[in-house]
């Protein structure tokens, strides 16, 4: 995703590019000299961006309590703003286990160590492993052809798999097929398993653990021709981390007890070990430098219902913050009128996605009205129910809610390519104006 400008190794490309870091505006991404210079609304933004996306904030996971430094560093942005606390302080405090990496993988085969998060990640819920392992792999040819498929079930029978490195490659099988491979593989318990990635590494948080310990690792960075591989593995499970939710909010100038809510994840996936973390700018820093940028807006111009101010936790732990919030509220959820949630901000090439566009026809259309008369995004599309962000648990428990994700431009998602200097943060603006104009509208 990184497009390396240095590798062409060009001498002009090299003046134009140091001239350019050495211009006043250099956070614009197209490196031009009619670059104008940033607004407010993208400066504050971009700080935001590479503050929560920064190797300080550790992924913003729970190696380092790098979601702790986030939570702080957001409710002192909270407190600059202005906003006053939703309950007695800012912050909820929730519970639950992790399965967490805090220390370097080693990975290696005969002729190469290979490179944690480029290479290889961890399976989130693995636990540990160290050892040198003969390999063994099961694909779509071993599950289908009778004879191969007979010896490796011969194997589970004799337990001869148990001190393997099994490599699972469920490359052109079905949905059934590799559910099938899989299971093959798991019940032969070998001591530990390589998932062959489709293509790339996706990495995910877990509060429980596997049986086997388990990397997911890129096809073409093993051969077929090595016999042995090696690993080192350790994890620190932690019981009953502390995460926290931050909450603030403006006070309205009419309806004081009538509540818009707009809501973003402040956490993403952390560390693996000290070398590699997961900066998470797309997802969420983009959305939190949404929020605030909207928290300014409205601490500039009072909105006549009051505005909340939600910064989940543990939202890629399972929706752990919001959930926790819908459980416990802190007003009574009935006077929530709207809340838009927002994941995924950092591009918008191809306009946005509505989750619940669906469900709220009414709210929609103004939404893909005021759109049209402002000419702000490229489209907004419809998209109905789904369970993947802090919208959920509210809409399920009857509030309205829309959740708000942008489309086209960088693909990097939960690897570590999602970095704050690729995120280029395209329609950032635009939304920003749908997002208060649309709030104008649900306070008619
Ligand atoms: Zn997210």
């Amino acid at each position: 995703m990184n497009t390396n400008i240095r590798s062409t190794n060009s001498f002009i490309v090299r003046i134009i590019t140091t001239l350019w870091l050495l211009l006043p505006t250099a956070n614009c991404l197209v490196p031009t000299f009619s670059c104008k210079a940033q607004s407010d609304i993208l400066k504050y933004a971009h700080q935001i961006v590479d503050t929560l996306s920064a190797p300080g904030m550790h992924g913003r996971g729970y190696v380092l309590k790098g979601d702790s430094i986030a939570a702080d560093f957001l409710k002192k942005e909270f407190e600059k703003i202005g906003l006053k606390p939703v309950g007695l302080e800012f912050y909820q405090k929730f519970y639950f286990s992790i399965n967490t990496f805090p220390e370097n993988i080693l990975v290696k085969t005969k002729n190469r160590t290979l490179i944690s998060g480029k290479d290889f990640i961890a399976y989130a819920p693995s636990p540990p492993v160290k050892g040198k392992y003969p390999i063994e792999w099961i694909d779509k040819n071993t599950a289908t052809d009778r004879k191969t498929r007979r010896q490796f079930v011969d194997g589970i029978e004799k337990s001869s798999h148990n001190n393997k490195a099994l490599f699972i490659d469920t490359t052109g099988a079905t949905k059934e097929l590799s559910e099938d491979i899989y299971q093959l593989a798991f019940e032969s318990y070998p001591a530990v398993a390589f998932r062959i990635a489709g293509n790339k590494l996706t990495n995910e948080v877990s509060t429980t653990l596997t049986h086997t310990p388990q990397i997911v690792i890129m096809k073409n960075v093993v051969s077929l021709n090595d016999e042995y591989i090696e690993i080192s593995l350790s994890n620190k499970y932690i019981e009953n981390y502390t995460s926290r939710n931050i909450l603030g909010y403006i006070k309205g100038t009419q309806y004081t007890d009538s509540f818009i809510v707009f809501s973003a994840h402040y956490d993403h996936l952390g560390r693996m070990g000290k070398d590699i973390y997961f900066p998470g700018a797309n997802d969420n820093a983009s959305g939190c430098a949404m929020l605030l940028n909207l928290a300014k807006h409205y601490s500039q111009h009072p909105p006549e219902y009051s505005i909340v101010f939600m910064a989940f936790g543990a939202e890629e732990v399972g929706l752990l913050g919001s959930k926790h919030y819908v459980e416990n509220p802190l007003f009574p959820l009935k006077q929530i009128k709207f809340l838009v949630n927002m994941d995924i901000m950092g591009t918008g090439e191809e306009g946005i996605k509505v989750v619940n566009a669906t469900e709220h026809k009414k709210e929609f259309d103004a939404l893909v009205k005021i759109n049209e008369e402002k000419k702000l995004l490229p489209g907004i599309q419809p998209r109905g129910k789904a369970k993947n962000s802090d919208h959920y648990f509210f809409e399920e428990a009857g509030v309205k809610t829309f959740f708000i994700y942008t489309l086209g431009g960088i693909k990097a998602y939960h690897d570590i390519y999602d970095k704050p200097e690729t995120l280029p943060l395209t329609e950032f603006e635009d939304i920003l104006k749908l997002l208060t104009d649309f709030s104008e509208y649900l306070q008619k």
